[in-house]
């Protein structure tokens, strides 16, 4: 994971947005809000209204949680979870936690939904390319060198196997590296909303690197907003701004992650069927869904489909999808009919 969905992501807009609508009569809420960093990368929380033990606990509680998932799931970390079933070079069934075992399945279902474009197992051509953990390559991988990583991809090759009380995975091969981090951040956002309605919190906003979960009401009591952002080099440009009212929504993006070599721009984006980055026009791709792990799924897999495909996707699956493409002089937006309920018209 990088730092580019955090920049290009979901900006928040908080009190800017209504205040020209309500002015002073308008209490505000008390709101907790907490910041950190998890998973590679950035999260903020607010709730508003009461939180048992307040912010200290809070922050505290939320924390440890992100710091459980990331134990799970870091392929970062050569002692998590994963890390341990990436180095296990049998094909022998690996016990996972059921956390675990909901990822996977998220990865092995949304692969077959985008027929492999989402490849939880692309990670050594990541690499390849690039993007991992290892260095930035100092040329273009050669034709035999993508051929040599692609036999070690594809995620038709991971099982997960879930009973009662026991989940395991498995590996057809013994050498496929596996990585849950492009949806890891929504997955967690869902997992923090949970742990908030646990604590009897009904009004809160989640947001961990452009994977966000919200409910209910800001402080100034009105439906969470929050804003697509422009993808220019200008932090705070406003592309559009959404309520999601309760659903989860993630952006996955192209134009701030890439690398260049001998005058091109290749993104950390990878198109399974051709295991290179992916080259067309799409700079962005933005889903909202029930939950913050299917929105933060699919988001990777709409850029790989490329702007015609993402939005033919979009409408064969009702999916509410909204791109950000590059033009001859500048950018267009294009969204699906699903999407629209969720768009703040402009003088709205
Ligand atoms: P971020 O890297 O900022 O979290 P994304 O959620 O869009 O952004 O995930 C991009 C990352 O996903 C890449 O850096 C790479 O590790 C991985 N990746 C690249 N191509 C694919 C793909 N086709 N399927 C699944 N993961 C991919
Ligand atoms: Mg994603």
């Amino acid at each position: 994971m990088s730092w580019s969905k955090h920049t290009i992501g979901l900006l928040v807009l908080m009190s800017l947005l209504g205040c020209e609508k309500q002015p002073q009569q308008q209490t505000e809420q008390p709101m907790l809000e907490i910041h950190g960093r998890t998973m590679g990368t950035f999260y903020s929380v607010k709730v508003v209204g009461d939180f048992p033990g307040g912010q200290q606990a809070l922050q505290s509680q939320v924390d440890s949680l992100l710091k459980h998932y990331n134990d799970e799931i870091s392929t970062y970390d050569p002692n998590s979870m994963l890390s341990k079933f990436n180095q296990q070079q049998t094909t022998a069934a690996f016990p996972i936690s059921q956390d675990m075992a909901d990822l996977a399945i998220c990865a092995v279902r949304t692969g077959q939904r985008t027929h492999g474009l989402l490849d939880a197992t692309v990670g050594p051509l990541v690499n390849l390319w690039g993007f991992g953990p290892d260095r930035r390559p100092i040329k273009t991988p050669t034709d035999a060198q993508i051929a040599a990583a692609r036999k070690r991809v594809g995620i038709n090759r991971l099982h997960v196997e879930v009973s009662a009380d026991h989940a395991t995975l498995r590996k057809d091969i013994p050498d496929i590296y596996v990585d849950f981090s492009t949806f890891g951040e929504g997955f967690a956002a869902d997992k923090i909303a949970d742990f908030l309605e646990s604590r009897g919190a009904h009004n809160y906003l989640i947001d961990i690197a452009g994977a966000s979960r919200s409910r209910g009401f800001n402080a100034k009591n009105e439906k969470w907003k929050l804003a697509i952002q422009k993808p220019t080099d200008e932090i705070d440009a406003v592309q559009a701004i959404i309520v999601p009212d309760g659903r989860g929504v993630s952006t996955s993006g192209s134009y701030r992650n890439y690398f260049e070599l001998d005058g091109k721009r290749y993104s950390h984006i990878i198109d399974p069927d051709t295991g290179r980055p992916i080259t067309h026009r799409l700079v962005s791709a933005t889903v909202i869904t029930p939950t913050a792990l299917e929105a933060d799924a699919l988001d990777t897999a709409l850029m790989v489909m490329g702007p015609e495909k993402a939005m033919a996707f979009a409408k064969q699956q009702h999916l509410a999808v909204y791109l950000v493409i590059k033009t001859d002089n500048g950018f267009k937006a294009q969204y699906s009919e699903s999407f629209e309920p969720y768009l703040v018209k402009p003088g709205s």
